[in-house]
């Protein structure tokens, strides 16, 4: 059995028991009239296979209890966010194949009804206009043993705390001259407890409301509430969320009607990966300080950068279910995604053969300009595939690595006295070896046999020889750039840095190598975004920056499977 194989069976396994989530969602099902759950994205850069994971398990859920997914942008800070961002999302969010109709939604759709819930909050008593710095607040909250300080201002009465939202609101105040916060524990174990932030001024335009407001609310006092809103009965977090629980907690019971379905949170472990930074402030560092070509540089773990890269939706999301869902933060190799996705273009992906370091080989026994064209099955795993034109002739081009001129006993590739096949052609043997006077090698000189070709069904025809060589004809070769891609940090964890340093200092410097390849014709027409195999070589896609006539390809992934070797 294969590796593969091994795989799927314990994939199998996994199916038929409920992970924790199936589980809470499974006994509220009586509860509730239509499982709703929301992907809610902050627009600030763009997602990551991180946020696929989000997606997936947002939306799949879902899908399995034929309820309903939101988009929902948490785009309460205009300093930060883009309208960029949001086309992005939303294209990455399609393009992994999910649907959200016409359940779009902001959360600046509910500023008019948050800053009334915080004059609600204000005349019950349980909010109040501090005039505290942003530092002192952070000073004056203490630590986790050791209890805060009440604002000054804590006990003003709710008259003047009226006064003072409303001229927040009306712009009266400079940035940071004062803001809104919660009137709840100074001394809570739970430090999002002691009085946290609800609203701060920020000048700043807003890219849905324009200049409409000056005062912003906090993200804390917002998306609970925007869950709430849009009734959302399952708020799927990471973990990081489980200690603002009791606070979104707590403004709801300030301001839900007894009775009124309330989102239940539950929070899942973030996905992590060897080798990848995965926040989107370093990858938008990343970005700024020009370490990548940009956010869909195809060596970023964004989504953009991975279908780029030539990943597809299918194996982003069996990703996706492969990793599961867990309580406990893990940290999951990057050989699983890469393993993904080698697994389903090794179904779909058709064939070509391409020479990235050419050794040119002359057939010496083969006609003088004569050609013929070659079959070649587009994909021997789908038989449906049919086949390629090869052209065929007496010079060609092969792999360098594909020959020694003093071959260890081992070495079934091409060396002097040695035969190979040429794949879908002929059986040929190395002649002689032609070197220029600096003794560099220029060309081999092979013999081929007339009878071996490859699907006509002579004797010789079947006749094996230990190694197959991919190769190029010269007289139809097509010339093309090739993208190799290394990982982009040299280390499994680039955020374990020591005091002082800084994960860039992990950047792989050779994690992009430019090189020139020869194809075989049949890709010419290829267009941006076509996914192939370089026969023995690995998976290939051609990128955005091809123009016509002169192709382009990203290096996806090996043929090598690592991740397979481990689960043996
Ligand atoms: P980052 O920390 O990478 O900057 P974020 O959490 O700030 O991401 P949001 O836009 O707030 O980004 O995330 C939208 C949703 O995606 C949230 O529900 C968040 O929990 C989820 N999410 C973000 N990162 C991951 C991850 N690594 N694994 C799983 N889910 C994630
Ligand atoms: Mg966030």
């Amino acid at each position: 059995m294969s590796n593969t194989e091994v795989l799927h069976e314990a994939d199998d396994n996994e199916k038929k028991s409920l992970n924790f989530l199936e589980q809470i969602i499974e006994a509220d099902l009586p509860h509730v009239s239509k499982i709703i759950t929301r992907f809610p994205p902050e627009p600030n850069g763009y997602l990551h296979i991180g946020h696929a994971k989000s997606i997936c398990l947002n939306f799949g859920l879902a899908q399995q209890y034929g309820g309903q997914c939101n988009l929902r942008f948490d785009d309460t800070n205009p300093t930060k966010e883009d309208i960029e961002y949001v086309d992005s999302i939303k294209e990455d969010v399609r393009w992994l194949g999910f649907n959200w109709g016409t359940n779009e939604f902001y959360a600046s759709d509910y500023f008019q009804q948050l800053y009334d819930w915080a004059v609600l909050l204000i005349k019950k008593g349980n909010a109040y206009v501090c005039h505290m710095t942003a530092e002192e607040v952070s000073e004056s909250r203490g630590t986790p043993t050791v209890p805060g300080k009440e604002s000054p201002y804590r006990n003003r009465s709710v008259e003047e705390n009226l006064d003072l939202f409303a001229r927040m609101k009306n712009g009266e105040f400079k940035e940071g001259e004062c803001m809104l916060r919660a009137k709840i524990d100074m001394a809570s174990p739970n430090m999002h407890m002691r009085d946290p932030i609800m609203y701060r001024i920020r000048y700043a335009h807003h890219h849905k409301t324009g200049d409409a407001w000056c005062i912003y609310p906090m993200y804390d006092f917002a998306h609970g509430q925007s869950d709430f809103i849009e009734g959302i009965t399952h708020s799927i977090c990471t973990l990081e969320f489980e200690v603002h629980r009791p606070l979104y907690e707590w403004f709801l019971n300030h301001i839900a009607e007894p009775g009124q379905i309330r989102p239940k949170q539950r929070e899942f472990a973030r996905l992590n990966l060897t080798y990848t930074v995965m926040s989107k402030r370093k990858l938008l560092q990343l970005v700024e300080e020009k370490h990548v070509s940009g956010w869909d540089d195809p060596r970023m773990p964004t989504i953009s950068g991975l279908r780029r890269r030539g990943f597809t939706p299918e194996s982003v999301r069996n990703f996706a279910e492969k990793v599961g869902v867990s309580k406990r933060e893990n940290i999951i190799d990057v050989a699983l995604l890469e393993h993904c996705i080698r697994e389903d273009l090794n179904k779909t992906a058709p064939r070509v053969m391409a020479v990235l370091q050419p050794l040119k080989v002359v057939i010496t026994n083969y006609p003088e300009g004569k050609t013929e064209i070659l079959q070649g099955k587009i994909n021997p795993e789908d038989e449906q595939s049919g086949y390629r034109d090869i052209p065929f002739g007496r010079e060609l081009y092969i792999e360098q690595s594909d020959f020694m001129e003093d071959a260890p006993k081992k070495f079934f590739r091409l060396s002097p006295g040695n035969e190979v096949r040429l794949k879908y052609a002929y059986i040929i043997k190395c002649e002689n070896v032609i070197k220029d006077s600096q003794g560099n090698i220029t060309e081999i000189h092979c013999t081929y046999d007339p009878d071996t070709k490859s699907g006509s069904g002579t004797e010789a025809s079947q006749r094996k020889v230990k190694g197959t060589l991919h190769w190029v004809p010269v007289h139809a070769a097509l010339s093309a750039t090739v993208r190799l891609y290394d990982r982009l940090f040299m280390v499994e964890d680039p955020m374990d840095v020591a005091e002082g340093h800084d994960f860039l200092e992990h950047i792989n410097p050779h994690s992009l190598e430019e090189v020139p390849a020869l194809l075989e014709p049949s890709v010419a027409d290829a267009q941006a975004g076509f996914r192939c195999q370089f026969e023995r070589t690995g998976y290939f896609c051609v990128d955005k920056d091809s123009s016509n006539g002169s192709l382009i390809f990203n290096k996806t992934v090996g043929l090598k499977d690592s991740w397979a070797k481990i689960q043996k």
